[in-house]
């Protein structure tokens, strides 16, 4: 159990290490906000580019479960939907978030446009390229629609007996960064209420929230171990509704 639990401290710390960088290498995507994922104003469709290099295509479940998280929250009547496309391996150990912006410019293939508006999620067969001697990067949100997930680490924190699956690493670390394309928190959604963690930008002070930095009670890892923490709490869901959300 000690092992697991300096996993998770690990798991943890590392999905709000260096999760939120604001750029955008995408220029039709540069005037994209957080409301216009949340409402049905001006962009009534959503399409979610899964990009992901050979051998680093996240679990079906984590894909779904994505989904499911989206459609409980965004206001897009005409639908919601993920399309997956591989790229080869571009043959580095660790990527940089330069390096992953070069990658989507060349590589991205759906691009926002008319009433339909797209996101571009990157699966890298290798770790973050500023990683700590102890922790480790799994996810990063660097531009308002794109979002790059470390899948070589989060394979490498998973399975076992000791520790999570690597669907539920990826289902966590995926939904946390679209959290933060929604403007979670503090980041482009207004509060609603007094929940922004103020020592750790850009985060949830709610312990059981998706948003929160770092969950360090054994409270906390009972709660990923039963699949609770997987989720927004109120706070979180009250300010997406706040700016157009459900
Ligand atoms: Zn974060
Ligand atoms: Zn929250």
């Amino acid at each position: 159990m000690k092992k697991f639990a300096n996993n998770f401290f690990l798991f943890s710390l590392l999905i709000v290490a260096a999760c939120h960088k604001d750029s955008d290498p995408t220029s039709s995507n540069v005037n994209i906000v957080p409301a216009n994922f949340l409402s049905n104003t001006n962009y009534d469709k959503l399409v979610i580019e899964v990009q992901y290099m050979t051998g680093a295509q996240p679990s079906s479940a984590a894909v779904n479960n994505l989904t499911s998280f989206l459609q409980d929250r965004l206001n897009k009547t005409a639908g919601i939907s993920i399309v997956q496309t591989t790229i080869a391996s571009a043959g580095k150990a660790t990527y940089s978030v330069s390096d992953v912006t070069a990658i989507e410019n060349t590589s991205r293939t759906q691009k926002t446009s008319g009433k339909t508006l797209t996101a571009y999620i990157l699966f890298v067969d290798g770790d973050y390229s500023d990683n700590g001697t102890d922790t480790k990067v799994l996810g990063i949100t660097y531009g308002t629609t794109s979002m790059v997930i470390f899948e070589k680490t989060i394979q490498g924190f998973s399975g076992g007996l000791s520790k999570p699956s690597a669907a539920t690493l990826e289902t966590s670390v995926t939904q946390h960064e679209f959290g933060h394309v929604l403007g979670l928190v503090d980041r482009g959604t207004p509060l609603t209420s007094s929940h922004l963690d103020t020592a750790h930008d850009k985060h949830c002070t709610d312990k059981n929230c998706l948003m929160y930095y770092l969950a360090e009670t054994s409270g906390s890892i009972a709660g990923i171990m039963n699949g609770s923490m997987t989720g927004l709490t109120q706070s979180c869901i009250d300010d997406l509704r706040g700016n157009g959300g459900k």
